[in-house]
């Protein structure tokens, strides 16, 4: 019956008790946009924009970027949300025009946004392009910005956002932006959780090192922890939470996340069925003791016991 369900499933998504959740798709080009357009999501939740310039040289004119973007605008219609990220270049994404090679800590060094502090002009001009795409489309994009830890970094990357008229956010991934939550949420418009970093930062453990998988788990109390304190933040500003992180893919962790209080999920468009259904036979209260439960285990196993005992069916 599951299996069944699972290839009849077409949306959009619901607790059993009726709660709207949104699920989006993760998209890296025009291509996967359109791939993932007509499944059940209602937009793209990360376009990760670094994977159209991975190898590149040299930096893509505006014009050039903005025609991508565009691809992936036009192909999810109106009322659909497509949230496009800036630059995520460094660190497991090298991208010749934008990195330096030669980092002893590439990881902790000068990736994402951080990018932008010594050569602004890699920003605006990406900034530039979104606006452009956006226009042309008469699309309303939101923007993020990936691997931010300051207030002061989400300040002014909405201010630049903003003043191309757009939707401005950035995404959680470092712990630091996990605890300052509530004050960068006042300056922008939207968070979004990249629980893959994030758990990466928390645990202090290589996000690609398999030796370390059990510390890299989104599961770990800890990092459910600071996706609690973000969540809540949102509520209390009345502020969108998504999440992008692999951890939404999980359909037993997708329904805790619910519970925590995160707005929306995005993942790869294969995720979205087993999401979907999952979420379809448990309700909002039940999402809401398994998330309270399992801010209170010791370890990941205990996490997901605790989320188990509530979530699947006896
Ligand atoms: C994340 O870190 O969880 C995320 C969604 O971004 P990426 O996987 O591209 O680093
Ligand atoms: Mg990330």
């Amino acid at each position: 019956a599951w299996r069944e369900r699972l290839a009849t499933w077409s949306g959009p998504a619901r607790t059993a008790d009726g709660a709207a959740v949104k699920l989006l798709a993760n998209v890296a080009d025009g291509r996967s946009a359109r791939a993932a357009a007509p499944t059940p999501v209602q937009g793209a939740g990360l376009f990760r924009t670094e994977l159209c310039f991975l190898g590149r040289e040299t930096e893509p004119d505006v014009e050039t970027q903005a025609a991508i973007y565009a691809e992936v605008l036009t192909s999810f219609d109106a009322g659909r949300t497509v949230v496009i990220r800036t630059l995520d270049a460094g660190s497991d994404k090298p991208i010749p025009y934008a990195t330096s090679a030669g980092e002893d800590n590439p990881a902790l060094g000068v990736r994402g946004l951080r990018l932008s502090f010594g050569n602004p002009g890699l920003l605006e001009r990406q900034l530039d392009a979104v606006a452009l795409a956006a226009a042309t489309t008469g699309t309303s994009p939101w923007v993020m910005a990936p691997m931010v830890a300051t207030v002061d970094e989400a300040a002014g990357f909405a201010a630049r956002v903003r003043s191309r008229g757009l939707i401005a956010g950035i995404m959680v991934e470092t712990p630091a932006a996990a605890l300052l939550a509530d004050r960068i949420l006042e300056a922008v418009d939207f968070v979004s959780i990249g629980t893959n970093d994030l758990t990466q930062y928390a645990m202090a453990a290589d996000r690609l090192a398999a030796d370390l998988a059990h510390l890299t788990d989104p599961w770990q109390p800890a990092v459910l922890r600071l996706v609690a304190m973000t969540a809540e933040a949102g509520r209390r500003l009345g502020k969108p939470v998504g999440v992008c992180g692999e951890a939404a893919a999980d359909p037993l962790l997708a329904a805790v996340l619910v519970g925590l209080g995160v707005t929306s999920l995005s993942m790869a468009p294969a995720a979205v069925p087993a999401v979907g259904v999952q979420l379809e036979s448990v309700t909002v209260e039940e999402c809401r003791e398994a998330a309270e439960n399992v801010l209170e285990a010791v370890d990941p196993q205990e996490a997901r016991e605790f989320a188990r005992a509530v979530l699947t069916p006896s």
